[in-house]
């Protein structure tokens, strides 16, 4: 199967952001020999490998295309790979294209109607497709008919045109965004949650097997803790630490080459980069650790709020450094404390011995 991707790369200034979990070019040579093809090797999700697999057993059981398929969660965890197995699972292909990739609903019409029975569509980033090239999709997925009007006025025709059955993956950072219609398509809607350290040191493990690369356990570990729990990171942090293993000790990754080489590259225990400390120093600095509102913390810090949402929060808020409320975001006193600050309304030993 040949992964095509068409995303867009995010061209802000973490282009070059080791832990940006957003795809980009040069990770396709590590990622398609790592991509699990079959459920059993896809490690983590328990409760959407539990679903997919109930749902995916009845399809083939019934002989009908599996219900459509809507897969949410922060870039980086696995939507992508899902697809693949939907379709290695039903013995069909699979069609990968994204939302920004449709710009008329004549691209989608070609593509539909190159669809085989049975076939799954991936599209990616599917919040962004325009409303013209939605209006399309939903017969195709409710009734599997593409309804084209062509001319105008008096020459004005409808076609109606039958498609082969076909299951549509849509993959999106926001489920939010989907309008109503297009998520009411959706039969089947899975969230994906952020893997917890030892499934990313299995997930490690594993890379590091196919790649050939030595990792002791507690070097597996530690890249795991330090990838914001996303394996597109692990994966990517452990051809680095490959780098310094090679020169370091002998090619095998120990627990101390990972954490020399992921402290030399400014990742620190949790996983927070220069970029993250900057954005929780400024809400801090300026804010006096919040509630400050979304689009004011994207201007103080040079960053798109979109940014800020999809690859910055998630894993803040998570390791719990960060909270929203309904007047915006808040730095935590686990995070003032991890930054080595002294938390609002509390003494420093210093301030103490003084009284
Ligand atoms: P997304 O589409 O959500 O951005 P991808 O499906 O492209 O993420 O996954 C990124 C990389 O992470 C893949 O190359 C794959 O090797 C790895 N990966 C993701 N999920 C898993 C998993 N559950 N088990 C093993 N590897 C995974």
């Amino acid at each position: 199967m040949e992964y095509d991707f068409g995303h867009e790369v995010n061209d802000m200034d973490f282009e070059n952001r080791m832990i940006a979990p957003e795809y980009s070019p040069e990770d396709a040579e590590v990622e398609n020999p790592l991509r699990p093809r079959f459920l059993s090797e896809y490690i983590g999700q328990e409760k959407v490998k539990e679903n997919l697999s109930v749902f995916i057993e009845a399809a083939k059981h019934r002989r009908e295309s599996l219900d459509h398929v809507l897969l949410y969660g922060p870039p980086g965890l696995g939507k992508t790979t899902l697809a693949g197995i939907i379709a290695n699972e039903l013995n069909v292909n699979l069609r990968i294209t994204s939302g920004p990739a449709i710009e008329k609903p004549g691209d989608l019409a070609a593509l539909l109607t190159n669809l085989n029975p049975g076939d799954v569509l991936f599209i990616d980033e599917v919040h962004r497709l325009s409303r013209s090239v939605e209006e399309i999709l939903y017969p195709a997925m409710e009734d599997f008919a593409l309804d084209i009007i062509t001319g105008k006025g008096q020459m004005a025709a409808s076609y109606h045109l039958p498609l082969p059955k076909f299951t549509l993956v849509g993959a999106t950072t926001r489920a939010g965004q989907l309008s109503a219609p297009l998520r009411d398509r959706f039969g089947v809607i899975l969230r994906l949650e952020l893997y917890s350290p030892e499934e990313l040191a299995t997930i490690v493990r594993r890379s590091a097997k196919i790649l050939g690369i030595a990792v002791e356990s507690d070097g597996a570990l530690e890249i795991a803790s330090r990838c914001r729990g996303t394996p597109r990171i692990a994966n990517r942090m452990l051809k680095r630490v490959r780098d310094f293993a090679q020169v370091m000790s002998n090619g095998v990754i120990t627990y101390e080459t990972a954490k020399t080489a992921l402290d030399r590259l400014e990742i620190d225990a949790l996983g927070l980069d220069a970029n993250d400390r900057r954005m929780l120093n400024a809400m801090i600095k300026f804010y006096n650790g919040g509630p400050v509102g979304l689009d004011t913390l994207a201007a103080a810090i040079g960053e798109e709020a979109v940014t800020i949402e999809d690859v910055y929060e998630p894993y803040l808020m998570q390791i719990g450094f960060l909270s929203r409320t309904p007047r915006g975001r808040c730095v935590t006193r686990a995070a003032y404390l991890h930054l080595g600050l002294t938390p609002p309304g509390e003494t420093t030993p210093q301030q103490q011995s003084l009284f």
